[in-house]
């Protein structure tokens, strides 16, 4: 039975490194041509299939090549994709460039997943999945839709506020869970966010905003829980810092998408909400230790020995 579904984007990611970003009018010589499969949608739908959820995606790519290549990975990745529809638009692109310092510059052509309607979300069925999975890569309209559905059909909703854009009230209290990084969240409430007192402090504005729990992530440093119920581990703290773990750095892309995939399998396996922050941690901290999206994504065996070696000291 499916658990989890994703409504979200699918791009395909070209990327090429380069010895610096090139100048207006200015050519240079790149490395090979990566074309490799991407899209936060499509990676926490991935992210999660890895793990050993059972995970359909909702979204559109192109009548082209792309949306072949995007579909067959999903099908080799074990994502049901009856929910996928084919459309005029381009399947989505990232153009990518990656420096000698391994910073990006990317140019984001949205295609097909700009297209995603309300009527989608409406037209597939949400009564047997128990977990919906959000980012904002889609029309944010759709977006709420799709929240809506999930509450009319008793799924519980990740919301991933990413690209970092301002969000409506209404769409904010229809999550359960809401995980930003430290970027997004100062955007959604117009805060600094700079250390640990002033993340918790703009967090707690969310929750005012009405969603249940807001988990921060915080890159190296783990992430933050913050939410209105005190647990007696929580010392009458309502929010726990919670680390990540130590591995060698390569390249942090996908790491939020690793994350919230590693944190959604985690809670439908009925952990806490610590224990599925941590399992998230290390998700994202072994996405950190391999190149590109997708092929950066743990399986469940590389997560538990991770998790494993650091409870044996
Ligand atoms: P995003 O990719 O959305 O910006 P983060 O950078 O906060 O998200 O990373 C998501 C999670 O991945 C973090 O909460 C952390 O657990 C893990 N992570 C990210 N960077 C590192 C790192 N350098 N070392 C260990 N874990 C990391």
């Amino acid at each position: 039975m499916p658990d989890i579904l994703v409504v979200g984007s699918l791009n395909t990611d070209l990327v090429v490194q380069a010895p610096h970003f090139p100048l207006p009018g200015e050519t240079i010589s790149g490395g090979d041509l990566q074309v490799i499969p991407g899209g936060k949608g499509a990676n926490q739908a991935v992210a999660a299939a890895r793990l050993g959820a059972n995970v359909s995606m909702l979204g559109r790519v192109g009548k082209d090549n792309f949306g072949d290549f995007l579909l067959d990975n999903l099908k080799s990745n074990n994502v049901d994709s009856q929910f996928v529809q084919r459309d005029d638009s381009s399947t989505g692109t990232a153009i990518i460039v990656v420096d000698e310092n391994g910073q990006n510059s990317i140019v984001l052509s949205a295609g097909a997943n700009g297209k995603v309607s309300s009527a989608d979300v409406g037209h597939a069925s949400f009564s047997s999945f128990s977990l919906l999975l959000l980012q904002l890569e889609i029309p944010t309209p759709t977006v709420y839709r799709a929240a809506q559905r999930a509450r009319e059909n008793g799924l519980r909703v990740i919301l991933n506020p990413a690209p970092a854009k301002s969000l409506p009230d209404e769409l904010i209290a229809l999550a359960d869970f809401l995980i930003p990084n430290e970027t997004e969240l100062s955007l959604l409430t117009g805060m600094d966010v700079k250390d640990i007192p002033s993340t918790e402090q703009a967090a707690r504005v969310l929750l005012k905003r009405g969603v249940k729990h807001v988990i921060v992530t915080l890159g190296s440093k783990g992430a933050l829980i913050v939410d209105e119920e005190m647990s007696p581990r929580r010392h009458g703290d309502a929010s726990t810092h919670v680390d990540t773990f130590k591995v060698n750095v390569v390249d942090t892309t996908a790491a939020g998408d690793a994350f919230i995939g590693g944190f959604a399998t985690a809670l439908l396996e009925n952990k806490s909400l610590e224990e599925s922050v941590c399992y998230g941690c290390a998700c994202g901290a072994l996405a950190t230790t391999k190149f590109g999206a997708q092929p950066s994504l743990p399986t469940k065996e590389e997560v538990e020995f991770l998790v494993g070696a650091q409870r044996n000291g």
